[in-house]
C-alpha cells in the first residue's frame, strides 16, 4: 500500500496488490436482514455469513494470502516428524525474531496455555500492558492473576499520543516492590495492544520494560500477533526508527525480549501460531507440553500447508508496501468518519476501526448494551458484521451485579488485503446515515443470557420496537435501494 496524493490535494491509500481471486458476496435486502438478526437473536457472533454483506468481525484467520503463499502450499513436505515444511519455516523465524528456538502450536491461544503451564503458579501475577480475551482465561486458569498497566492515555476514547499501548514502567515498579519479583511468573507485553483498538507500543517504551524486567530477573514476553501493525506504527510514528528497515525494528524488538509468542492467523497471513526464545533452558522446560497437548514438536498441531504459507507470509510482512496495507486503509476509515463527525477512537490504530457507542448512542443506558445495540443496527443498515466490545463482553460478579466497561466500542476489523476502498466508502455511508437517525436506536435486554462468555453466545432482543422504525425510515430515505 502506499499513500497517494491525489491532483486535488486529497491522499488515498492506493493498493499495491491485485486481485486474482474473487468470492462473490450478497447484499440482502434491509428486510431480510431484519429476519437474520432476529435468527440471530441480535448477536452478531450468531449470524450466518452467507447473510453478511461486509464481515467485519475479525481479523483472525481471514485475512487473504497471496500467489506466492498459495504456491508455497503446494510444495509442503508432508511429513510427521522432521519435514522440510517445518525447517523452512524454523529458518524464517530465526531470520525475522534472531532466536534460536521455536514451538510450534496449533493457534495462539494454545501458545499462551503453554506458558500458562509453564510460568504461572496459583498466586502469582502478570503484570501486561492490557489482557487479550484468550491470555487472561488461560493465566487465571492456572490461578495467577492479571494487572493492567497501561499508560492512562490508552484508555482515553480520543487522544494524540501515538503509542496507546505503552505500559505505565513507574507502575510496574511499584508492582514489583509490592508483590516481589519471585511472584510475577512473567511481564506480558501485547504488541498492537487489541483491546484497546489495535494500539502500538513504541520501541523506547518496550525498552523501558525490559530493562525494568532485567533488573528484578522477571522474564519479558512479548504477544507478538499484532506484531505487523506495531511494526509498521514504530517506523511511521517514532522519530528514531524512522529510517530503519522493518526487519531492524524486528530484531531490535525481538532481543529485548525472553520469550515470544503469537498466532499466525494474524502474524503471517495464515493459521497456527507458536513459541520463540533463545533461553535454551526455557525451551526445554516448555517443550514436553507441546507433544503432549498439541502434536509432534515439527508440527504442533499446524498443517505443512499452513506452515508454508506461514513462511512466506512472515517473508511478505518484512515488506513496507505490505504491513502498511492494514493500517492506512484503517486510517481512510477512521478519518472518512470522523470527517462526518462519527464518533470514533483516535488516532486510528490496527486491526481496525472502533466507532464509540458511548458518543453514537448516548441516550441508551450502558445498561441496555449500547455497543451490542449500535453492531445489530449498523448490520440492519448495510449488512456490515461488527463486533460488540463493551459491557456485553464483560462478565457479572458472582453477587449478580454486572460491571460496566470502561469503553463501549463497535468494532470494525479490516483483515488485511481483503476489502477494497469503495466497500469501505460504502460502510462509511451507511454509518454516516444511522448516525443521522440514531435516536431512532434503542437499548437491547438478554432474553438468554449465558453465565461465561455471554458475548458468544446469548440472545437479546430489542427495548422497544426501534428495529421496525429503523427499517421504515431506510426504505423512506433510500427507496428500492439496498
Ligand atoms: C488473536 C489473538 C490471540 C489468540 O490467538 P488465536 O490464534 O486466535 O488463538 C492472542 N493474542 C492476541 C493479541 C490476539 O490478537
Amino acid at each position: 500500500m502506499s499513500k497517494v496524493t491525489y491532483f486535488s490535494g486529497e491522499s488515498f491509500p492506493l493498493e499495491m496488490h491485485k486481485v486474482r481471486i474473487i468470492q462473490k458476496l450478497t447484499l440482502l435486502p434491509i428486510e431480510e436482514r431484519l429476519r437474520a438478526v432476529e435468527e440471530a437473536g441480535y448477536n452478531t457472533f450468531l449470524l450466518q455469513n452467507s447473510d453478511v454483506f461486509l464481515d467485519m468481525l475479525t481479523d483472525s484467520g481471514v485475512n487473504a494470502m497471496s500467489d506466492r503463499q498459495q504456491a508455497a502450499m503446494l510444495t509442503a513436505d508432508d511429513a510427521y516428524a522432521g519435514s522440510a515444511t517445518f525447517t523452512r519455516l524454523h529458518a524464517k523465524l530465526q531470520e525475522v525474531f534472531g532466536k534460536k528456538y521455536f514451538l510450534p502450536t496449533h493457534q495462539g491461544r494454545a501458545a499462551e496455555h503453554i506458558l500458562a503451564l509453564g510460568f504461572v503458579k496459583p498466586g502469582m501475577v502478570v503484570p501486561t500492558n492490557y489482557h487479550f480475551t484468550t491470555t487472561k482465561a488461560h493465566i487465571t486458569a492456572a490461578g495467577g492473576e492479571v494487572v493492567e498497566l497501561i499508560e492512562p492515555s490508552g484508555l482515553a476514547v480520543t487522544s494524540d499520543e501515538k503509542f496507546k499501548g505503552n505500559v505505565d514502567v513507574a507502575a510496574f515498579e511499584r508492582l514489583a516492590d509490592e508483590r516481589g519479583a519471585e511472584n510475577i511468573a512473567f511481564f506480558r507485553v501485547e504488541a498492537g495492544t487489541n483491546l484497546v483498538g489495535g494500539q502500538p507500543f513504541s520501541l523506547a517504551n518496550l525498552r523501558a520494560v525490559s530493562h525494568a524486567c532485567r533488573r528484578r530477573g522477571v522474564p519479558l514476553v512479548m504477544d507478538a500477533s499484532l506484531l505487523a501493525d506495531n511494526l509498521y506504527f514504530v517506523k511511521a510514528r517514532e522519530p528514531e526508527c524512522a529510517d530503519w528497515s522493518v526487519a531492524d525494528i524486528w530484531l531490535a524488538m525481538s532481543e529485548l525480549c525472553d520469550v515470544i509468542y503469537f498466532s499466525a492467523r494474524k502474524l503471517g497471513f495464515g493459521r497456527g501460531g507458536g513459541i520463540i526464545t533463545d533461553d535454551q533452558k526455557i525451551y526445554e522446560s516448555l517443550r514436553a507440553w507441546v507433544p503432549m497437548y498439541e502434536g509432534f514438536l515439527t508440527y504442533g498441531g499446524m498443517s505443512v500447508r499452513e506452515m508454508e504459507a506461514i513462511t512466506v507470509g512472515l517473508d511478505e510482512t518484512l515488506d513496507e508496501d505490505m504491513i502498511n496495507q492494514g493500517p492506512l486503509f484503517i486510517a481512510h476509515f477512521v478519518d472518512e468518519m470522523d470527517r462526518r463527525g462519527i464518533p470514533v477512537v483516535t488516532p486510528a490504530g490496527g486491526l481496525g476501526a472502533h466507532v464509540d457507542a458511548m458518543r453514537f448512542l448516548d441516550h441508551v443506558d450502558q445498561r441496555y448494551y449500547p455497543s451490542g445495540a449500535l453492531a445489530a443496527a449498523v448490520y440492519l443498515a448495510s449488512g456490515v458484521r461488527g463486533m460488540e466490545r463493551g459491557t456485553m463482553s464483560e462478565q457479572r460478579e458472582p453477587d449478580g451485579s454486572e460491571p460496566l466497561a470502561h469503553m463501549e466500542l463497535l468494532r470494525l476489523a479490516l483483515p488485511r488485503r481483503v476489502f477494497t476502498l469503495s466497500q469501505v466508502q460504502y460502510a462509511v455511508d451507511r454509518i454516516h446515515w444511522l448516525y443521522a437517525n440514531r435516536r431512532i436506536v434503542g437499548g437491547l435486554e438478554w432474553t438468554e443470557e449465558p453465565e461465561i462468555l455471554r458475548f458468544f453466545y446469548g440472545r437479546l432482543k430489542p427495548v422497544g420496537d426501534w428495529q421496525h422504525a429503523l427499517v421504515a425510515k431506510f426504505r423512506e430515505d433510500f427507496g428500492a435501494s439496498l
